[in-house]
């Protein structure tokens, strides 16, 4: 069987320019050609300032994106658009995009399931499938920009917050960071890129190195470790207070402010306690705590806290002296936190199989 042509992006600027001077043109091409995929070109032949015998060649050895979506979801009137894609191999993956009045933001993932394992997140649920590469990562982004180009939108922000640990696969997330903030490709700025993570320290540590000033979030959930070690696993080896410190350290030298995650769950971290507990641990930091009202998921036993819940513990945090924001229950209705449209296409794929 003939091997499938490579996807474009699966290429460095490098590497494509190399090609196009085995192809007799000038490098400059390059630049072209990456401008019209950051302006969400669907295929090559549509490059029409790039020469004919160019398109039919890039035609000829790639494809536009390896990405192929197999199911879509809508909710908040259309303003959420999810993706589920499937990978080279099967393994499957999703990217939701929200639509606001001054910006578009994309949530993407970096794995194929998780290896963290939280026992309220779907993704965690399945076994983990695989590392993304970093040209599988870029493609949610460049396939979300064909989306968006249709309505006039431009994407503006992406978060990290889709399914896997985007600080478990570094190396590929930080290659698409780059990708992402360059100017000849997506030119978002760093500042407008979010990575959150479960809290892996060395990673946390390593990546305050690369002068690359991402939003970084920690999805911290509890303050204690006794509650940690069981909502978010990873916390057994990079216990809570090491985890807040390397988050500091990497707000000093960035000058970042970190987020702090909380996925609110009734009745577990939802307490006065644990709002005095946060307030000690963050208190005085440059933090920021987002409270993410919990998204049910099945066969979990987290129920999600009422609404004068939600309000009562964003007044105890807020009372601790912290910044606290609720983040919106954008894309409910799309099965949008991570893990969850996969999930119910797994379970629909389980129950006709
Ligand atoms: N693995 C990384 C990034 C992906 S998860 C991390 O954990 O940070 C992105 C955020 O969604 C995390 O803060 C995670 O705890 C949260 N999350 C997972 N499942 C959720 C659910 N069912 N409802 C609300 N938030 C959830
Ligand atoms: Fe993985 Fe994040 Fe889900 Fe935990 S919350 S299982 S780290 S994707």
């Amino acid at each position: 069987m003939a091997l499938a042509r490579p996807p474009i992006l699966s290429l460095s600027s490098a590497e494509l320019e190399t090609w196009l001077g085995a192809n007799d043109m000038p490098a400059y091409r390059r630049r072209q050609v990456w401008g019209w995929l950051a302006r969400g070109a669907a295929s090559f032949q549509e490059m029409h300032d790039v020469p004919k015998q160019l398109r039919t060649a890039l035609e000829r050895d790639f494809r536009i994106t390896s990405l192929q979506p197999v199911a879509v979801s809508q909710a908040d009137r259309a303003l959420t658009t999810k993706t589920l894609f499937e990978l080279e191999g099967g393994h499957s993956v999703e990217a939701v995009v929200m639509r606001y009045t001054d910006r578009s933001t994309l949530c993407i993932s970096s794995q194929a399931g998780c290896p963290i394992g939280c026992p309220f997140c779907a993704t965690g649920k399945f076994p983990f499938g695989r590392n993304l590469k970093a040209h599988e990562i870029v493609e949610q982004a460049v396939d979300t920009v064909r989306l968006l180009a249709v309505e006039d939108r431009r994407l503006s922000h992406v978060v990290f917050m889709g399914m896997g640990e985007p600080m478990a696969n570094y190396q590929a997330v930080i290659e698409s960071v780059r990708r992402f903030s360059n100017a000849e490709l997506l030119g978002i700025s760093p500042r407008r890129i979010v990575v959150s993570t479960s809290g892996l320290i060395p990673r946390i540590v390593q990546l305050a190195e690369e002068q690359l000033p991402v939003t970084l979030a920690i999805s911290l959930h509890a303050a204690r470790d006794e509650l940690r070690d069981v909502l978010v696993p990873i916390n057994r080896k990079y216990p809570v207070h090491d985890l807040v410190e390397a988050a500091q350290a990497y707000a000093a030298k960035t000058g970042r402010r970190v987020s702090y995650e909380w996925v609110l769950l009734a009745d577990v971290n939802d307490t006065e306690r644990d709002a005095k507990e946060l307030g000690r641990l963050l208190r005085r930091k440059l933090a920021h705590v987002n409270l993410i009202p919990f998204n049910p998921v099945e066969d979990t036993p987290y129920r999600a806290p009422a609404r004068a819940a939600i309000r009562r513990f964003k007044e105890m945090v807020e009372a601790q002296g912290l910044n606290v924001t609720v983040r919106d229950t954008r894309g409910r209705e799309a099965d949008a936190a991570c893990g969850q449209l996969h999930e119910r296409v797994m379970r629909s794929k389980v129950a006709v199989s």
